[in-house]
């Protein structure tokens, strides 16, 4: 049996130079180490910390956090009014039991469900055990990233809520050893490239704070989730669009996929398609074309290259219908 020390510090400094790994709704970690993925040997409980608030900044923003639980922040009035794509996002992520105990800050850390890094009998992993191999190229990859992959890694980045803070361009505030620091989401997350094991910006002992959305007045929003099943299941393909509309035309727009990147995936290359476009059936499949241009699938996920497709352009009709 794995044993690990437990202890729940109330202050954010202690926590941060607690050098544990940090556990708030469990609702990933307790999974992993289950499963015998994740052994930490000392858990630090951050449920004690004051980072449960949802605040509106003076700058027309949102702060949240990181302990703000998946349904408290879904159903946050300041969140439905002003950020409906996170709204939508959250309440189509897991089952409502799971959203009532996963927090912000989790859910940004969130890892992947690729089966072979669950499994420790299934095959090598490069993400559970670094140089091992990847069993999901030549195994089942149906789920898999058609965005972002490499030889050493194809899984795909599980989150919904993420996706959605990516189209708002969220920032996520960390307290570490030298102190307090900004990331964009767009920086947070990493490319596997021969290192997929670093998922993301954080230093050892770093704690996520809260997560600061810009404001986004006079936008139409939406997330568009589809998958095998209504829900309690992850995409296959989802997209978050933020857009500003104006006499039919498209003053700028901001889109992030889910269901096939290795992370959270913004697509520069649909926004320059549309901006200053008619915002048209036509002009949303060019779109569409754009974001899925460099895909590379692999035999049993090509499908998600045409599914995205289709997934863009109908977020587009409605979010600007
Ligand atoms: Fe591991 Fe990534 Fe390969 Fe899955 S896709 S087996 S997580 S290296």
């Amino acid at each position: 049996m794995h044993t690990f020390t437990y202890e729940k510090p109330l202050s954010i400094d202690k926590a941060a130079a607690s050098g544990g790994r940090f556990i708030g709704g469990g609702t990933t970690l307790v999974d992993l180490m289950k499963l015998g993925v994740e052994t930490p040997p000392a858990l630090v409980d951050v449920t004690g910390l004051p980072l449960t608030a949802v605040e509106a900044l003076p700058n027309g923003g949102l702060r949240i956090g990181a302990l703000v639980r998946n349904s408290d922040l879904a159903n946050h009035p300041e969140v439905v009014k002003n950020y409906a794509v996170l709204s939508l996002a959250l309440l189509s992520g897991a089952s409502p039991q799971l959203r009532n105990m996963a927090t912000t800050g989790g859910n940004l850390l969130q890892r992947t469900r690729c089966p072979y890094f669950r499994d420790l009998t299934a095959g090598p992993c490069n993400k559970r055990n670094p140089g091992s191999g990847c069993a999901a190229i030549e195994g089942h990859h149906r789920m898999m990233a058609v965005l972002g992959a490499s030889e050493h890694c194809i899984a795909t980045h599980p989150s919904d809520m993420c996706v959605a803070m990516t189209a708002l361009e969220a920032v996520i505030h960390v307290q570490g050893a030298k102190g307090q620091r900004a990331v964009p989401i767009s920086d947070f997350y990493k490319l596997p490239g021969d290192t997929p094991h670093i998922e993301n910006a954080l230093e050892s002992g770093d704690l996520i704070t809260h997560v600061e959305l810009p404001p986004a007045p006079n936008t139409r929003q939406m997330y568009l989730k589809l998958r095998d099943r209504a829900s309690y299941e992850f995409a296959l393909a989802s997209a978050a669009v933020v857009a500003r509309v104006e006499g039919g035309h498209i003053r700028s727009v901001r889109i992030a996929l889910g269901g096939v990147g290795t992370r959270p995936w913004r697509s520069h290359e649909a926004e320059a398609v549309l901006t200053g476009k008619a915002a048209t059936p036509a002009n949303f499949k060019l779109a569409a074309e754009a974001a899925l241009k460099n895909a590379k699938p692999h035999p049993e996920n090509a499908f998600k290259v045409e599914l995205s497709r289709r997934c863009i352009v109908r977020t587009l009709k409605m979010a600007t219908a």
